[in-house]
């Protein structure tokens, strides 16, 4: 191989990083200048430039350029630089890059199958150049974060997500595989879009829609096998919580804006329960919004309650209220319920607006899925402070201005005393001389951790008891002096740490409940994530 191939492929290419020796072997002498640097320094360089860039999307695709040229760089900087950089290859960057998409479009960073490959999606796939596949993330882009259709664009999605897995969860790149499915989209803004990249036509639904998602399941594990694991993402809810349960059977599959969101805020919720005291059977919660985060979360809450206190789930569901925008969801409203809300229908009369179901339920957890912003107003959290000592109060909902709350909200309208999580990150708020810093549930807590467990222990199924295994990883990793500033989560900057953890602790479920497949299983689950986790770090060629 010549030495400009060698600079060309980015998974091999160190820049001005190979050393004098590799350069003689390679043949790259002349097409480099000739300083040669540390890793370090080109990240110190790139750290400095990016941060010249005014608009956030020139930073994504700043971020991209680098991830095509030198993936180990591009990992390595994303790993020394989390926090700065998450929300620059996710949320909330990501969003207006998929908005954009068609216009940056400049290489394809995953596969497309669309309805026009239907009876040829097997051969799709055979098109990646690589074979040994652990992670699929696909989406259809009808839902792409709180921003709706962006149909094919909707690939940054994907692509964002596993580079997470990579970067915090140690999965090897080139055993990611970024998919979008393209069944058209309903977004007239983007038919009518000279650079829209995806296929021109309305969303196919029913059967055919069906069909082409049966196409995609059963060629990716005739191809990849029974270990490939395969997240939903940005489903629709319509279509998210079938395609879970449907495939949850046949295949490895998890969906994270349902399960993931679930078992990071379990997580926050087992943490804050160490602060205001009880077990999760002695609290009262009440959702506003109850679609695949506000119901993924409640299922998960009930289930621990019901390992934790013997109950049938379906008492423990009870101790669960959702809200959804027609108000309450009761019983009354059972028939006109979508199937995912009907264990919510409890026995009560109709309650119209929030206030008035915080009033009647009295819940000493409140948690806001509903994407609509300052939903939490005065007189609800307000309301909160005058029943709970501790009110525990979690605005989910994202970007920030979608926030049920604000956290200077949250503290100030209860003197302090709230337990407060929330989506999207904000800065610490200073009350009546004490400074707070609110923890934020941050899906990227779980989802790497979780995959690589299940990829550790060649798990074929994911099973809830898993998610339970996560949350409870996460929760014990916050400690007291998180809590004394206000946080019921560790900082995001040990997250690698954490998910060795929670892959330890997950793939030690999958050997406990059979659904592991790599024996012997390792003595030191925690010592062998930490070891095969993939490092960045420039290799020596010879
Ligand atoms: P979704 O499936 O579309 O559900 C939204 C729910 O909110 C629906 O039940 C909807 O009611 C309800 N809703 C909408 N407007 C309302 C109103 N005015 N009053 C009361 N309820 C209302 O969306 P999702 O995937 O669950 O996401 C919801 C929010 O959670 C998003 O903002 C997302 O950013 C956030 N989220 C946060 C995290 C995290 O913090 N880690 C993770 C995932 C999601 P109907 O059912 O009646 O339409
Ligand atoms: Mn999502």
């Amino acid at each position: 191989a010549s030495g400009y191939t060698l600079l060309r492929d980015p998974h091999h290419n160190k820049g001005l990083a190979f050393t004098e020796k590799e350069r003689d072997a390679h043949y790259l002498r002349g097409l480099l200048p000739p300083a040669v640097v540390s890793q370090d320094l080109q990240i110190k360089k790139f750290m400095h430039n990016l941060r010249q860039y005014q608009l956030p999307l020139q930073r994504y695709m700043a971020m991209m350029d680098l991830q095509e040229r030198n993936e180990r760089l591009f990992y390595k900087l994303l790993i020394d630089n989390v926090v700065e950089l998450l929300p620059v290859v996710y949320t909330p960057t990501v969003g207006e890059a998929c908005q954009k998409y068609g216009s940056i479009f400049r290489q394809p960073q995953g596969l497309y199958v669309s309805l026009r490959d239907k009876g040829k999606v097997l051969e799709v796939l055979r098109n990646w150049p690589h074979r040994n596949i652990q992670v699929i993330c696909v989406t259809d882009g009808e839902r792409i974060l709180g921003l709706g259709d962006l149909g094919a664009q909707g690939m940054g999605i994907p692509v964002g997500k596993l580079a997470l897995y990579s970067a915090l969860g140690g999965v090897r790149p080139s055993a990611c595989l970024p998919i979008t499915i393209d069944v058209g989209t309903n977004n007239e803004k983007l038919l009518n879009d000279e650079f829209y990249i995806g296929l021109r036509q309305k969303r196919a639904t029913g059967e055919e829609y069906d069909e082409l998602i049966e196409e995609f399941m059963t060629a990716v594990k005739q191809l990849y096998g029974e270990k490939v694991l395969i997240q939903f993402e940005d489903f629709a809810n319509h279509n998210a919580f079938d395609l879970l349960t449907k495939y949850s059977k046949s295949h490895l599959v998890f969906n994270d804006d349902i399960q993931g969101t679930a078992s990071v805020v379990l997580a926050g919720l087992l943490a804050a329960l160490k602060v205001v005291g009880g077990t999760l059977a002695e609290h009262t919660y009440l959702f506003l919004g109850a679609g695949e985060a506000g119901t993924g979360i409640a299922e998960l809450i009930a289930l621990q309650m019901s390992k934790q206190t013997k109950a049938p789930i379906e008492e423990c569901r009870k101790k669960v209220w959702l809200v959804d925008s027609k108000g309450l969801i009761v019983s009354s409203r059972k028939d006109s319920l979508q199937s995912f809300k009907k264990p919510w229908a409890h026995e009560h009369e109709p309650v119209k607006t929030l206030f008035d179901a915080v009033q009647s339920i009295k819940p000493t957890v409140l948690i806001g899925t509903s994407g609509v912003g300052r939903a939490f107003t005065q007189e609800i959290v307000e309301a909160m402070a005058s029943f709970n000592e501790r009110p525990v109060i979690f605005s989910l909902s994202n970007p920030t201005s979608c926030s049920e709350c604000t956290a200077e909200q949250a503290y100030t309208w209860t003197q302090g005393r709230v337990v407060f999580a929330s989506g999207s990150p904000f800065d610490p708020v200073e009350y009546d001389g004490k400074t707070f810093v609110p923890g934020q549930a941050n899906n990227a807590y779980i989802f790497p951790g979780l995959g690589l467990g299940l990829v550790m222990s060649g798990a074929v199924r994911v099973h809830e008891d898993m998610l339970l295994a996560a949350s409870e990883a996460l929760a014990d990793q916050a400690n007291e002096e998180n809590f004394s500033k206000g946080s019921i989560f560790p900082p995001f900057t040990t997250v690698r740490k954490i998910s060795a953890r929670i892959a330890a602790a997950v793939a030690a479920k999958a050997y406990e409940l059979g659904l592991a497949t790599r024996l012997p299983p390792p003595r030191d689950l925690v010592e062998y994530a930490e070891s095969g986790m993939y490092t960045p770090v420039y290799r020596n060629y010879r």
